[in-house]
């Protein structure tokens, strides 16, 4: 694909530089964790809705002119999209090409992680949380803890590294410290990034309740029944989500992303894409940005740019979590992408 004509970058009022486009490839899952969704699903988004391969990569390409350098594909769970493969080789011909990664539950990569490497998708973060098969089932109500887990096996085999692995803690389902110590000395032993995130209020079933989570502080308390944890520097740390710390000196290191208790938001570099062409500056913003109707009109590239700048502009200093006026956004994490 021929050089795009550069655009100025995504630059929002509070001097915010965005860098890193979220596309959720789908809203469908083959999971139901229970801080995400509820147990029979949610309504999905109708077919017709859904960005084609091409839609969604020319939008990426869009994103990329405006100085986007990593595009993160999530859901729902993305190897639900029989055509991701092809949305991954889309991608990556853009010129200048992103650096494209994936969030995903993990199940099914055994079967796809070498197509995607080849593709050109360079590493993935697979999320579990808990190694204990009854745990995993009252979590995600589905008995597919194994495949999980053979997932996150065949990624490291193919090369899509670093394997991070994001774990949410749900107080009396998955928080039994000696558990939460054991994901740390399984990611230890095979070399993957652990992180934990605080559980936010984007479940569908709106049960979010701030007395319920595990804050940040909480969860390197259990870790650190068992392990040395010394914290990076403001430097090292950078604008990166994660606050990581060294294990028992290093030099592997566990992250928490304490995105309730400790927001990041004045670092925030990141605008979403859901998989029916909406533009979405914050994961807890109210209002969408709707690309897909117009670029279905036939709005040229330039016009497609502007409202994704329009949108950017809009964006606001911070998530409001922790403000009295709070107010969940109607579209659960599910339909955004995490
Ligand atoms: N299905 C994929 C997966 O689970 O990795 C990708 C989508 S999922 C919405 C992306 C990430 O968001 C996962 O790591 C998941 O644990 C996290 N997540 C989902 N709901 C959350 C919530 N309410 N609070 C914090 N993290 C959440
Ligand atoms: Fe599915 Fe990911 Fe939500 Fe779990 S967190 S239900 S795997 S989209």
């Amino acid at each position: 694909m021929p050089a795009a004509a550069m655009r100025d970058p995504l630059v929002d009022r509070y001097g915010r530089v965005h860098r890193d486009l979220r596309i959720s490839v789908t809203d469908r899952c083959s999971l139901r964790c229970t801080y995400c969704m509820p147990e029979e699903g949610v309504p999905w988004l109708a077919r017709p809705t859904m960005l084609s391969t091409e839609e969604v990569v020319r939008l990426a390409g869009v994103a990329v002119s405006m100085g986007i350098e990593e595009v993160r594909l999530t859901g729902g769970e993305p190897l639900l999209r029989r055509d991701l493969v092809d949305v991954v080789a889309g991608m990556a011909a853009l010129d200048p090409a992103p650096e494209i990664s994936m969030t995903t539950n993990g199940i099914g990569l055994d079967k796809n992680a070498p197509a995607l490497l080849a593709a050109g998708m360079t590493r993935v973060n697979v999320s579990l949380d808990t190694l204990r098969r009854d745990v995993f089932i009252a979590l995600a109500k589905r008995d597919r803890l194994d495949g999980t887990l053979a997932g996150i096996r065949a990624a490291a085999d193919a090369g899509l590294v670093p394997v991070k692995i994001n774990t949410v803690l749900m107080r009396g389902v998955n928080d039994d410290a000696a558990d939460v110590v054991a994901l740390l000395d399984f990611a230890l032993e095979h070399g993957y990034e652990l992180r934990f995130i605080e559980q936010m209020p984007l479940d569908a079933q709106h049960g979010w309740d701030r007395s319920q989570m595990l804050t940040g502080e909480e969860i390197l308390a259990k870790l650190r029944t068992a392990h040395e944890l010394t914290p990076q520097t403001p430097e090292e740390r950078g604008s990166a989500p994660a606050e990581l710390f060294m294990v028992d000196g290093g030099p592997a290191t566990v992250g928490v992303i304490a995105s309730v208790t400790m927001p990041f938001c004045g670092s925030c570099d990141r605008v979403r894409l859901t998989a029916d062409g909406m533009i979405r500056n914050c994961l807890f913003a109210t209002g969408e940005t709707d690309l897909r109707t117009p670029m279905r009109e036939g709005a040229s590239d330039d016009e497609l740019a502007a409202l994704l700048r329009s949108s950017i502009a809009g964006k606001l200093p911070g998530h409001g979590i922790n403000q009295p006026d709070f107010l969940q956004p109607p579209r659960p994490m599910s339909a955004i992408g995490g």
